[in-house]
């Protein structure tokens, strides 16, 4: 055990050992957008100039070492002025009006140095056409995900965010945080009502107040109206006076039926009450005990039956007794997270501040200009980060920061390399790369609740994260055009564009921020959005007003568990959307999805099967169906690409066949261009 850990202490490398900077896309040719005005020049020297942008250094800025403050400091030879920051130029286009960069003009003119420098400045973009001319090297990355198809999405561009860049001191204060508060969950829950916090509730309530929350934390609900969460309400008074499960056995049925109707009357008994609802409640569990007694031989569904009407007969009753005491602990629960995301702000400031940075105010801005879609972009630049160890080790390697040791395939750490090639415009040089994977980690784990010892969370939350299977995407390109994803991570997008749940963290590996602020204009989408009742139906709303919006091609191909209970609002606002151009069911187990975990599963693991039916339905405006219509040999090349297996059999064939483009797909006949 020993030796094992001496091993790895051996292998740490503090520094991510960095590809050379590759290709990075630029919007297809064909948008007639002005070619991007490149800075030429010799690479950086390895001497004291070696941290310092080509840019700064021709400004005359030299780095130094001063040892006497043991910390580096700028000088610039052509003015005599000395930093103890790194000068700053002002990005050579403007986020917001020119975010990818394309309409800046050439840099003739000595640039200005902003007063408020930040260490590492907002860069301009490159394209791909200054580095990857016919001799540039080709990055192949081993893995079944396409990261080389380009986007067909146009976006109406969007403010800036407002959020710190990454950090992980930052970040493992606010996951601190995070976790102390699902701990106040369980606790709150189970002393007010005797009850354990429904399982996985916590996660649902953070993604049904991310639908309305506006305030500055990205992971920590902090302005939310109404304060009081209606799917934390609905789940806690679910499971009270008791969580209902189906029993196995019949004498299970009968211990739950006297179960229910034991807790029913102690609520009643312990809690203010009105008179008329404890009568009721009353005389209902008394002739359920007395039937229970004078009963033999009653059938499982006997008790079942029985436990049906008690509870048809109290629940109105319980549920109004304890109204206010479950809106207590939504409203505490709330409160906490606002104290959370406060403190965690306080922390941002004390770091940035350090850096002569501040955090810049929340900005919207009203725009009608079209964009090919972006990763979001920072309003402010980035601090220094504290180093991260990395520590390879065999299949996966092991990021840790002050003692927090996070895993992830050696794959998936390749694929968020490349990601980041294409996506990170500050960061050139790899320098930020492993701590900003650690945040990204650490984000998802937290969120997740994962247990760190263990790796492991409740199959329900990997649920969330799950993934549609390569070959389906595979199709999916080929078939219907489809580029981009509405709902991802890092971790387990298939395109390199892609919405996810955190800008901040995710927009370094490609993220265009929360499905729900994308403003589309056209482009093909694939979206499969995690269970969140509520997050469902608000982006279905959100894609109707898109489509409504928008006379130009746009096409939402939307999967969705089949649950038919308790309310499937999402479902029925999908199903009965005007903009519906056909919908198919897929059976339960008849189809597989990619694990949820599948940066830290090894490959045997990655499929399973879905317990659930899964419903698809093309919602397209009239030019999005013309050109990406659901005919019925398409859908039913998508079809085929679903049935268990179809990944498996396509990693055989990449093996027989490497040179072969991986797909088993039967779309080749049905592909759109
Ligand atoms: N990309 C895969 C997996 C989807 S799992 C697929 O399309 O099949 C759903 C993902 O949506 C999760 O990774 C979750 O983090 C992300 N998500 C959650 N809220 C989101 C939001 N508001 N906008 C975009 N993505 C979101």
């Amino acid at each position: 055990m020993n030796e094992e850990i001496e091993i790895k202490e051996e292998k740490i490398i503090p520094i991510w050992p960095p590809l050379d900077p590759g290709p990075i896309q630029m919007p297809p040719s064909h948008l007639n957008m002005p070619v991007p005005n490149i800075p030429q020049g010799p690479p950086l020297s390895q001497g004291v100039e070696y941290e310092l942008p080509l840019e700064i250094q021709q400004q005359g800025w030299k780095k130094f070492w001063s040892k006497r403050e043991n910390r580096p400091y700028f000088w610039n030879k052509l003015t005599g002025e000395s930093l103890w920051e790194m000068p700053v130029i002002k990005p050579q286009f403007d986020p917001i009006t020119d975010p990818l960069g394309i309409c800046a003009p050439p840099p003739t003119a000595p640039i200005p140095l902003a007063h408020t420098a930040p260490p590492v400045p907002i860069m301009k973009r490159r394209a791909s056409e200054e580095v990857a001319g016919p001799n540039a090297k080709k990055f192949i990355l081993a893995g079944p995900w396409d990261l080389d198809v380009p986007t067909n999405v146009i976006i109406l561009e969007r403010a800036p965010c407002f959020y710190m860049h990454s950090h992980p001191e930052v970040e493992a204060y606010r996951c601190s945080l995070l976790t102390k508060l699902r701990q106040s969950y369980q606790e709150v829950c189970h002393s007010r009502e005797s009850i354990d916090a429904p399982k996985d509730s916590f996660n649902r309530w953070l993604m049904e107040r991310k639908v309305i929350d506006t305030g500055y934390d990205p992971l920590l609900p902090s302005n939310c109206y109404p304060e009081i969460s209606l799917s934390m309400y609905r789940e806690i008074m679910n499971d009270i006076p008791i969580k209902l499960v189906r029993p196995k056995f019949t004498g299970d049925a009968r211990k739950q039926l006297s179960r229910y109707a034991e807790a029913a009357k102690k609520i009643m008994e312990s809690r203010n009450a009105e008179a008329e609802s404890r009568k009721v409640v009353k005389w209902n569990v008394d002739e359920t005990f007395q039937w229970l007694r004078k009963t033999v031989g009653a059938t499982y569904d006997d008790f079942q039956d029985r436990l049906s009407h008690l509870k048809q007969q109290c629940q109105p009753h319980l549920s109004e007794t304890v109204k206010t005491s479950v809106e207590g602990i939504c409203l505490k629960i709330y409160n906490l997270s606002v104290e959370h995301a406060k403190k965690v702000r306080d922390k941002s400031s004390a770091i940035l501040k350090d850096h002569g940075m501040e955090l810049p105010p929340p900005m919207t801005i009203h725009t009608t200009r079209k964009v090919w879609c972006y990763p979001v972009q920072f309003a402010i630049g980035c601090p220094r980060l504290p180093v991260v160890e990395y520590l390879p080790d065999r299949d996966q390697a092991m990021l840790r920061f002050q003692g927090d040791t996070l895993a992830i395939n050696s794959s998936h750490l390749q694929k968020l390399e490349h990601l980041y090639r294409h996506s990170c415009f500050d960061d050139r040089k790899f320098e930020l790369f492993i701590p900003r994977v650690w945040v990204m980690l650490k984000r998802y784990a937290t969120f997740l609740g994962v247990n760190p010892s263990s790796n492991t969370a409740s199959s329900d939350v990997q649920d969330t994260q799950q993934s549609l299977p390569v070959t389906v995407f595979e199709c999916l390109n080929r078939a219907f055009g489809v580029t981009f994803e509405c709902f991802a991570s890092p971790l387990n997008c298939y395109f390199k564009q892609y919405c996810s749940a955190f800008a901040d963290c995710d927009s370094y590996f490609g993220s265009r921020g929360s499905f729900l602020k994308l403003k589309a204009v056209s482009g093909s989408f694939e979206a499969n959005p995690p269970y969140s009742e509520e997050l469902m139906e608000a982006s279905v709303n959100h894609m109707e007003r898109l489509l409504s919006d928008s006379p130009e091609p746009l096409s939402f191909i939307v999967f969705m568990p089949d649950y038919r209970e308790p309310t499937p609002n999402a479902l029925i606002r999908l199903e009965s959307s005007q903009f519906k151009r056909k919908q198919v069911t897929i059976p339960a187990y008849e189809h597989e999805f990619r694990h949820g975990f599948q940066h830290v599963l090894s490959k045997s693991e990655l499929n399973v099967r879905s317990v659930q039916g899964t419903v698809i339905v093309w919602l397209q405006n009239t030019t999005g169906h013309q050109r990406w219509e659901p005919s019925e040999d398409r859908v039913q090349a998508l079809l085929e690409a679903f049935r268990p297996g179809r990944e498996r059999e396509r990693d055989r064939q990449e093996l027989l066949s490497p040179t072969r483009q991986g797909s088993t797909s039967d779309a080749k006949d049905v592909v759109v261009h």
